[in-house]
């Protein structure tokens, strides 16, 4: 007997496929079940081999779990472009990709059902001598016509009914496969009641229409309200009237009910749901259904991006500039980047809408390799959100709180508004900052604000590294009043019952809102005006209107302005343009106030002046200059251990190995999140203007920091075009 070699995608962290030997050939996508070490292990065949330098020690197949393979072409070219792009375990890549049933071995064809037919004195017996028993004789006359499902049955009859045909043996029970429907869906297709586009609208619609059945990346920058999901809806109106299908991407707080609603109402099909709440199985079905055909649109989050569909006609990522979209652990792939790479493999259109487009997309636009489709005004006729900066420098503060702060809350509070009190939570990596002139400490070098290191009681630059012990005086005025950018939310919070006893507060962040359906209530209860102060985190900021909103305040601004986080900005500038567009109405317009200490800062006086599409224009201008991602590729290596020593020893081992003529090695320094759970973390940040030389010097010396004494005893991970410090 003749073997051939098998290249299996093994599920362990290692960066390498597996041979095995096996008698007969097998399709890649097919999974086997394979001796690995003394476990066995659910691999998928990624190809075949026709040499082997060394045979002597191949292990065999153990099984052949599939006949048909479980990913197709689509899916396994993405997976390669996963794992090459993302320097990730090809293994572990294949396990992202398949649902968490197929991981463990679940059979991939929908299990059988039972279904019922007549037997051969049933099939003579006339449905009319069961008189006495109409309901049985009704049964029997529908099952003389065709087998059926017990599913579809029991919509009708009760069990009774088929337990009494079938003890008279005119019925009897058998297994089958439940059928295909293929395309069913198109039938109930009808496309509903629409609103006439606005020129605007039309322009985008038109566009992507043009490029149907052909590879075109849009980007829809259309301001809050500016009816993007109208372009969306009637953009995807041809491709499912031809009988394709759509895909469609929105961040994880995005999902909401009302979303779903809006596509199924349109279009008369049932839409499928994925997110995380979603149990293994209804995610294999809708896997199943989608794969083969039988469901028209599929909405998700980040992971949905993995589903299978059988004729792909578009793919949409809406608020394309969502955080969500980049998984933070594991395979840190960025479902925006792979849906582009998806939609050319599949040879599709794909449609990144924003109000706030992230500047990887906007440079995409703006250099032309996107076509770029803009919405100016809002649909609806609601006004925009005036903005304002307020100085806190040598302000008396309470509860990071300025007193023209706080009269503004009052005044409206007494006019029986709801004000909404912004907190970032999330850890902007802190700058020094003089409360008596605003200056901040500044790497000389970089021109840049170095980050406070509490642990260290040291400054250091994120931009080149280089450090300083922590000042005890301000470098401009000799002030001592140094404090690091960020407010504690906490404090706030006991802050503001205290000053505002007689209103109503809420705070609304991931905690908060834990369980089922427990924001829609909150949303609710707020629209009702139940509560009049809303302390809220970035949650607010998406996807929902606050019509009785009328003060938008923003406790920090300078954590963002000064974060070694050079995405810091950026985001600040989202946040507040969403936020803005959530507040107020017609007839109650809203006011937002921005507490800083620099309120002559460039991008804050760009973002409240000229408003979001100004600032991000500003802002990739700035990352130009400074050399910074859009305009470089990074990666960063993350080690973390209980031992930071180990952690540290083995980024600088690795900084040694990594040197390369093109290639900017930054760090290794602490993460922004110093310690978590007891462990120390730092970072190494990779750097070019050559994204293709750092993949494959960085492909070349994995295997190389691999192998370094320290690598096994830490925790470390790539992280291939972070998002996060
Ligand atoms: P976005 O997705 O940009 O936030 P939507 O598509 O949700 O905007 O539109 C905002 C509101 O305006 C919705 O209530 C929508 O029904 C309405 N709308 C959108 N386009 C039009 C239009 N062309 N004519 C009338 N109303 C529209
Ligand atoms: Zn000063
Ligand atoms: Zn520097």
């Amino acid at each position: 007997m003749t073997s051939v070699y098998i290249d299996v995608a093994v599920p362990v962290p290692l960066r390498q496929t597996f041979t095995y030997t096996h008698d007969s050939p097998l399709p890649a996508g097919v999974r086997v079940s394979v001796p690995f070490g003394n476990r066995k292990l659910i691999g998928v065949v990624v190809g075949m081999l026709t040499e082997v330098a060394d045979t002597s020690r191949l292990k065999a197949v153990a099984a052949v779990l599939d006949e048909q393979p479980v990913l197709d072409a689509t899916q396994l070219s993405l997976s390669r472009w996963l794992w090459q792009y993302y320097h990730h375990a090809p293994g572990e890549v294949m396990h992202t990709v398949l649902p968490v049933k197929l991981r463990k071995g679940d059979s991939a064809t929908p299990a059988p059902q039972t279904w019922y037919r007549v037997t051969a004195t049933g099939a003579a017996t006339a449905a009319d001598t069961l008189s006495r028993a109409p309901r049985q004789a009704a049964c029997l006359q529908m099952l003389q016509a065709e087998p059926a499902s017990q599913a579809s049955i029991k919509a009708q009859f009760s069990m009774a009914v088929i337990k009494a045909l079938s003890e008279r043996a005119l019925i009897e029970a058998y297994e089958a496969a439940a059928p295909v429907n293929d395309n069913a869906w198109l039938s109930q297709f009808k496309v509903g009641e629409k609103p006439r586009p606005d020129s605007q609208q039309a322009v985008a619609i038109a566009a992507i229409h043009q490029q149907a059945g052909k590879f075109a990346p849009f980007l829809l920058e259309g301001v809050t309200g500016s009816g993007k999901t109208e372009v969306y809806l009637q953009a995807i109106e041809d491709v499912l009237a031809a009988g394709q299908q759509v895909l469609i991407l929105v961040p994880e707080i995005g999902l909401t009910p009302q979303t779903v609603a809006r596509f199924t109402r349109r279009f008369g099909i049932e839409v499928a749901v994925l997110h995380s709440q979603i149990t293994d199985a209804a995610r294999l079905q809708v896997w199943h259904q989608a794969r083969h055909g039988e469901i028209g649109i599929v909405i998700g989050t980040r992971s949905a991006i993995f589903t299978p569909l059988k004729r792909p006609g578009m793919i949409i990522v809406d608020e394309e500039h969502d955080e969500s979209f980049k998984q933070q652990d594991g395979l840190r792939y960025h479902a925006r980047d792979l849906a582009v790479m998806r939609a050319s493999t599949e040879h599709i259109p794909l449609v990144l809408g924003s109000a706030t487009p992230s500047l990887e997309t906007l440079n995409n636009a703006l250099s032309q390799r996107y076509q770029h489709l803009q919405l100016t005004q809002r649909a609806a006729g609601a006004v925009a959100t005036m903005q304002h900066l307020l100085d806190v420098r040598d302000q008396p503060m309470r509860f990071g709180l300025a007193e023209g702060t706080l009269t503004l809350m009052r005044q409206h509070l007494s006019q029986g508004n709801q004000v909404l009190v912004f907190v970032n939570r999330r850890g902007y990596a802190p700058a020094l900052l003089c409360h008596h002139c605003g200056h901040t400490e500044t790497c000389r070098r970089c021109e840049r604000p170095y980050t406070v290191h509490c642990a260290q009681q040291r400054l250091q630059c994120h931009h080149c590294g280089a450090t300083r012990p922590m000042p005890t005086r301000c470098e401009q005025c000799a002030s001592t009043e140094l404090v690091t950018a960020g407010i504690g939310t906490e404090q706030l919070e006991q802050g503001l019952a205290q000053l505002f006893p007689a209103s109503a507060q809420v705070r609304i962040d991931s905690d908060s809102i834990r369980g089922k359906d427990k924001l829609q209530t909150i949303l609710d209860d707020i629209n009702k005006q139940a509560f009049q102060l809303l302390i809220g985190t970035q949650i607010l900021s998406k996807g929902h209107h606050f019509p009785h909103v009328t003060l938008v305040v923003v406790v920090d601004c300078d954590g963002a302005l000064f974060s070694g986080d050079y995405r810091a900005p950026e985001k600040l500038a989202q946040l507040v343009t969403q936020l803005a567009g959530r507040a107020g109405r017609a007839s109650k317009p809203g006011e937002m106030w921005l507490q800083t200490h620099n309120p002559q800062h460039p991008l804050l006086q760009d973002l409240v002046n000229n408003g979001y599409a100004h600032f991000a224009r500003h802002a990739l201008l700035e990352r130009k200059m400074a050399q910074l991602p859009p305009f470089c590729a990074q990666v960063i290596i993350r080690a973390e251990a209980m031992e930071g020593d180990v952690a540290w020893r083995f980024l600088t081992d690795s900084q040694q190995r990594l040197a390369h003529q093109h290639v900017t090695l930054i760090g290794p320094m602490p993460s922004l999140i110093e310690k978590r759970q007891g462990r120390f973390r730092f970072m190494l940040v990779l750097q070019s203007s050559r994204r293709k030389v750092l993949h494959e010097h960085l492909r070349l010396s994995l295997p190389v920091i691999t192998a370094l004494p320290d690598a096994a005893k830490v925790r470390w991970s790539v992280d291939v075009d972070p998002t996060d410090f």
